[in-house]
């Protein structure tokens, strides 16, 4: 197939671009390169076009499409909650310019990057599909509003999608020359291994009052090649099944922000120090998936699910970043 990867040259989508080429599909990103980097556009041609200026989405179908994969977002938490009405413009109205665009062509088959974000404060230990939808930030809002859309256009359009909810994106594909660039940085594991390496400044710990294990929040971390599996899979259900589908991918673990410290203390055997910090903004104290849906639908299982393994590769890529 031909899939038209939106943000591909960014963290996720550059992972589910190479996965992508690995399974035989070919593929075309389309970027803005607003955060995302050329250097990581390396299976398939760039389309530079913005999502907010519809006219510049015509050369990214140029060759038929046969499904969209959709990673263009604002996704920094706290960023959202300072400025809302960028994250819903380019979240929401960006997003319905490409849903436009596809339908004009008759592009009937997408894959959406949706969040743990659109469950705000959870009400379980574990987050399944079913979870309430109450999200506390305009980052987790944003994205739920563009779920929505996607079951009506499933009702009067048929489009076919998949949401996938990521949880914690972490790691990276150093083999591939590729891995999380952020400018500036605000993820806990590049953060963690950059205040280890010197080359960023040293971690701030964003809240220890938290009702968790040691009071720092719990997230759970999935590694970025698992995340790119599972689009792969989406696609797959795509071609047997109409409708608008949703998958919570994480693995099910959660750790603290001590946690990870410790964690990445031990894989780069170097004595990482943080400043205690006040919390940040919207930040929900635990979100950890249930991702059974994700395995017994998409036949989705992590192949590196350990926290070490994440940070390790995370660790080989902040050690000689390609961008
Ligand atoms: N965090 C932190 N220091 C940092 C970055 C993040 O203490 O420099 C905390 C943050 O408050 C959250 C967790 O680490 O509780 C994960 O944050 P991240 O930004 O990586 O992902 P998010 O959960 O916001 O998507």
């Amino acid at each position: 197939m031909h899939i038209l990867v939106c943000g591909g040259a960014g963290y996720v989508g550059a992972h589910a671009a190479l996965a992508l080429s690995r399974a035989g599909h070919a593929v075309t990103v389309l970027d803005n390169l607003a955060t995302g980097h050329r250097a990581a556009v390396r299976w398939g041609p760039l389309v530079q076009a913005d999502l907010l200026q519809p006219d510049t989405l015509d050369a990214a179908f140029q060759r038929p499409v046969d499904a969209v994969m959709h990673f263009c977002a604002r996704s920094l938490v706290g960023e959202s909650v300072r400025a809302p009405y960028a994250y819903y413009e380019n979240n929401v109205v960006g997003t319905l310019h490409l849903l436009q665009a596809m339908a004009r062509r008759g592009v009937d088959r997408l894959v959406f990057s949706s969040t743990a974000a659109i469950f705000g404060n959870p009400l379980s230990a574990l987050i399944d599909e079913d979870h309430r939808q109450a999200p506390i930030n305009p980052y987790g809002a944003s994205k739920l509003m563009v779920e929505r859309i996607l079951a009506d256009a499933a009702q009067a359009y048929g489009l076919r999608s998949v949401c996938l909810r990521y949880f914690n994106a972490a790691g990276a594909a150093p083999d591939e020359n590729i891995g999380e660039s952020h400018q500036p940085e605000t993820h806990l594991i590049p953060n963690v291994l950059r205040a280890a390496l010197g080359t960023g400044p040293a971690l701030k710990l964003f809240g220890d009052d938290y009702d968790t294990v040691d009071g720092t929040c719990v997230r759970d971390y999935v590694h970025v090649l698992d995340l790119a599996d599972a689009h792969l899979r989406a696609l797959e259900l795509m071609q047997r099944q109409p409708g608008a589908h949703a998958f919570n991918l994480g693995n099910g673990q959660g750790f603290s922000v001590l946690q990870v410290l410790q964690a990445a203390r031990a894989v780069t055997g170097r004595d990482i120090g943080y400043q205690q910090a006040g919390r940040r903004a919207g930040d929900p104290a635990v979100l950890v998936a249930a991702s059974d849906k994700a395995r017994n639908v998409l036949g989705w299982q992590p192949r590196h699910p350990g926290l070490e393994e994440i940070i390790d590769s995370a660790w080989r890529w902040h050690q000689a970043p390609a961008y």
